[in-house]
């Protein structure tokens, strides 16, 4: 993986006080052959390592980070930059109905994706209609109906036996109808082709003119890799486009097909479909995702957050602690939880991890008086007991107990979650992907 690469190509530049430019060329080349291994396009790829060599070589060095976790920041930077910066929202029409127009190829996911945002739409109190204007397909506007059922929201559909109809028409009434019927939001499902084909495009672009939407997004599979930049391209140019739904990152891709297609498009992406599921469906975070691409996520994140909330020197300590071959005792447990204090926001911190959308309802429960808890517990330890929670046998833990005015299924419970804390920290040293905050009380 890529981190398993920079940590390599880091080992070297660790205890430089500033990065040389053979430092720089020897990272940038990682990136490089990193990003190649994730699909994303080579000219995206080129015009990337190009911007993030000069940024590197004419860093300040910081006081908080080493030289390599600079190149690190500075690649996720960047990539945050190519995939649109912050998340973009949806923009409604100050005069409702709102319109957004679904395109892409066949297969892509368009019209899981209308039940999807339909359903989001509705959870946040608006009215929304889905529009069937693919009657390219024989099942198409059935399995739209299908979707709208299950998501609990209206479908417009052209009357059956009137033949086979015309897409442009069934849209224009699509959006007539929810004006009539106090939709305030129209979702407009149209048709693709297997490849990109001319009709296909004219008849994307007369249903843009036709209905005047607000939002034109481009559904496209994750998965086809660099096949996207080429999609993307004739879409923008045919239909032109607002912003881009990426689908199917449910799978192994691993987010090349974001960077190329945001890059190309200049398109912001502002949703993400990650499964069949009605509610596999999140919205963007260019954030993430450019941690997804590094595959460092809560490196990263820590970084960020260590920078801000630790003096430079716990910074300096945290990063090595996590790099070196030291091991995760119940101290560095205290720090990282009363760090989690200091940043104030732990819900937000938890946030930009990747994949934490399982862990809201937990997030929601979080008590920042476990914290005081865990801290009670810790402090009525040993030294030796702290780095070493081996020796911690029952009377130990009674003692432990006794001393923090808690129990010792308390004692036991701080100390299961320590140690999946210190296993997810050695599989981090490992490149193991994503640990996520083991320790989270809950
Ligand atoms: P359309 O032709 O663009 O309308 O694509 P569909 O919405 O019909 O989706 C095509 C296939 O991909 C269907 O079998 C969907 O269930 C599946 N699909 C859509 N979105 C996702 C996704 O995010 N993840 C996965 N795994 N499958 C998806
Ligand atoms: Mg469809």
């Amino acid at each position: 993986s890529l981190s398993d690469r920079l940590s390599a190509t880091f080992k070297g530049l660790r205890g430089k006080g500033r990065l040389s430019e053979a430092d720089v060329d020897a990272t940038v080349r990682e990136i490089r052959r990193a990003l190649l291994d994730a699909d994303v396009a080579l000219p995206v790829v080129r015009q990337f390592a190009a911007s993030v060599r000069e940024r590197a070589l004419s860093a300040e060095v910081s006081g908080a980070l080493n030289p390599a976790q600079q190149v690190v920041k500075i690649v996720h930077e960047e990539l945050v930059g190519v995939l649109g910066g912050q998340t973009r929202r949806l923009r409604f029409a100050k005069n409702p109905p709102t319109v957004i127009m679904l395109a892409g190829l066949q297969g892509a996911g368009k019209t899981t994706l209308a039940g999807k945002l339909g359903r989001w739409l509705r959870e946040q109190g608006h009215a929304p209609l889905l529009v069937a204007a693919d009657l390219q397909r024989p099942n198409a506007v059935t399995q739209l109906q299908v979707v709208g059922e299950r998501a609990g929201v209206a479908v417009f559909a052209p009357e059956p036996g009137n033949g086979v109809g015309d897409p442009v028409d069934v849209a224009r009434r699509g959006v007539a109808a929810a004006r009539e019927r106090q939709h305030d939001v129209v979702v407009v499902d149209t048709a693709g082709r297997l490849g990109v084909d001319a009709e296909m495009m004219q008849q994307a672009a007369d249903i843009r003119a036709a209905t005047e939407p607000d939002e034109v997004l481009f559904v496209v599979d994750a998965m086809i890799g660099q096949d996207a930049v080429v999609t993307a391209q004739a879409f923008l140019d045919g239909v032109d486009l607002t912003g881009v739904v990426l689908s199917k990152l449910d799978g192994d891709a691993r987010g090349g097909a974001a960077l190329s297609v945001a890059s190309v498009t200049g398109r912001p992406v502002m949703f993400a479909s990650t499964g069949e599921g009605l509610g596999d469906f999140e919205v963007f975070h260019p954030d993430r995702m450019a941690s997804r691409i590094l595959d460092m996520g809560d490196v990263l994140t820590l970084i960020e957050q260590a920078e801000k909330a630790f003096d430079a020197e716990q910074a300096q300590d945290l990063a090595t602690r996590f790099a070196s071959g030291e091991d995760f005792t119940l101290d560095d447990f205290l720090t990282q939880m009363q760090g989690l204090r200091n940043m104030g926001s732990i819900k937000k911190m938890l946030g930009m991890l990747p994949g934490m959308g399982e862990l809201r309802e937990q997030l929601e429960s979080f008590d920042e008086r476990e914290i005081d808890r865990i801290e009670a517990i810790v402090r009525s330890m040993t030294p030796l007991e702290r780095r070493s929670p081996k020796v911690l046998n029952g009377s130990r833990r009674a003692r432990i107990a006794k001393g923090s005015g808690r129990t010792v299924t308390d004692v036991n419970q701080l100390l299961d979650r320590f140690a999946d804390a210190q296993k997810m920290m050695r599989s981090m040293r490992k490149g193991g992907g994503m640990p996520g905050l083991g320790g989270l009380p809950g």
